[in-house]
């Protein structure tokens, strides 16, 4: 490991604003540079053959700029290392590749993102890896679907998409190793300023920084953190060989997304109770979908294992799918689109939309079902938009 990716010992330990500020890189010694450069190049000269400046032989095995991204994500998510990668699916296919073996089986969410569902059925399912669903909510079932000496990993989100559906880190984290298996958490809904799974057992945590590490929509990029250094060489090795890795460029503009994590998050869970109040007391919305809602399911275990609730709140209409399409349609500051935990509020139908291809199994989502992503625009402006979009009905 670099001396930058040691960088900052203090900033290690110290609160999650000051680690998101400064863990993974000290000012630069020749220029005094506070903020890393954008080290555009493939390689570096070496002072004499083997002689390396920092341990940076060539960029896919590492890059400075990458470099203090991987040691600031690893210090938010309290874990031992961190990796970069040019997509969250691309740090998903390196995980499972360092991790399983063909012939291997994994538990995967029954209502999973569905490019993670894709990844898995489609792909790692052909290489032959096995795959059972499971819902994340239900300990019980998980354990289930736990297939004792052939399962290598226990895959969770939490919250889930579209539902909000919420697992329990700690006690799915005790099934997975019970049976000899690794627990895996997606962490883009909640984000490491709300929740931090490797301290409540779990062993990796999987971003698609393209969401609210970012949180500007401008980069694509995934993130994984280990907690354990023997499962950090092997995903190590994995992402020189395998090769998806964050470019400098991406790398930079996810590391100044992270030291703002902070603040944006506050203000989109600050914005989503309003929403979420409003959306309650409207005559249309048969049903808001929010962890931080006493009647959701999971709000319990969201509140031992969360800071906050999110950004994410979905709901559902009287008016049936014709009238979800129609607010997706005529709202204007929450613009109509894919993706989310950006600064900008989203809305989106799932059923047509993101959820498409599940139509017709079992994760299928309702017809009138709307998502949103609460951005951190003037909470009165995102209230008053809803308002209208849901006020003239189809
Ligand atoms: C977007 C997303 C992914 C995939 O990440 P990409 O950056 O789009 O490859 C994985 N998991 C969740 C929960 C996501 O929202």
């Amino acid at each position: 490991m670099s001396e930058q990716q040691h960088g900052h010992e203090a900033a290690q330990k110290a609160g999650f604003e000051t680690r998101a500020i400064h863990a993974g890189y000290e000012p630069d010694p020749a220029t005094g540079a506070v903020i890393p450069p954008i080290y555009a190049t493939s390689t570096y000269k070496q002072d004499g053959v083997g002689g390396l400046r920092g341990g940076y032989e060539y960029s896919r095995s590492g890059n400075p700029t990458r470099t203090a991204l991987e040691g600031n994500i690893a210090a938010l998510e309290e874990g031992e290392r961190g990796f970069a990668f040019a997509s969250g699916l691309a740090a998903e296919d390196t995980l499972v590749r360092a991790l399983c073996a063909p012939g291997d089986h994994v538990v995967v969410p029954d209502d999973a993102y569905g490019g993670t569902y894709r990844l898995f059925d489609k792909v790692e399912r052909a290489w032959g890896l096995e795959h059972s669903s499971a819902a994340v909510s239900d300990v019980d079932a998980v354990r289930a679907a736990i297939r004792p000496g052939e399962t290598t990993l226990v895959w969770v989100e939490t919250p889930t998409n579209p539902l909000l559906n919420i697992g329990d880190i700690e006690a799915l984290a005790a099934v997975a190793h019970e049976a000899g298996a690794l627990l895996v958490v997606d962490n883009t809904f909640a984000s490491p300023y709300l929740q931090q799974p490797l301290t409540l057992g779990a062993d990796v945590v999987v971003h698609s920084t393209t969401k609210y590490c970012g949180g500007h929509s401008d980069v694509v990029g995934g993130a994984l953190v280990v907690r354990d250094l023997e499962v950090a060489e092997r995903v190590g090795f994995h992402q020189n060989a395998m090769g998806a890795v964050a470019g400098p460029f991406d790398s930079w503009l996810v590391l100044r997304g992270l030291k703002t994590l902070g603040v944006r998050m506050d203000r989109h869970c600050d914005n989503a109770e309003r929403v979420v109040e409003f959306l309650a007391g409207h005559p249309d919305v048969t049903q808001v979908i929010y962890p931080g809602l006493e009647e959701h399911p999971g709000h319990a275990v969201a509140s031992r294992q969360m800071k906050r609730y999110g950004g994410m709140v979905s709901f559902r209409v009287a008016g049936g799918e014709q009238q979800a399409l129609g607010v997706c349609e005529r709202a204007e500051v929450f613009t109509l689109g894919e993706s989310l935990g950006g600064v900008e509020s989203l809305i989106e139908h799932p059923g047509r939309m993101t959820h498409a291809s599940v139509a017709g199994t079992d994760l299928e989502v309702p017809a009138d079902l709307v998502r949103l992503s609460v951005g951190i625009e003037t909470v009165d402006d995102l209230l008053a938009d809803l308002d209208r979009a849901l006020g003239a009905r189809a």
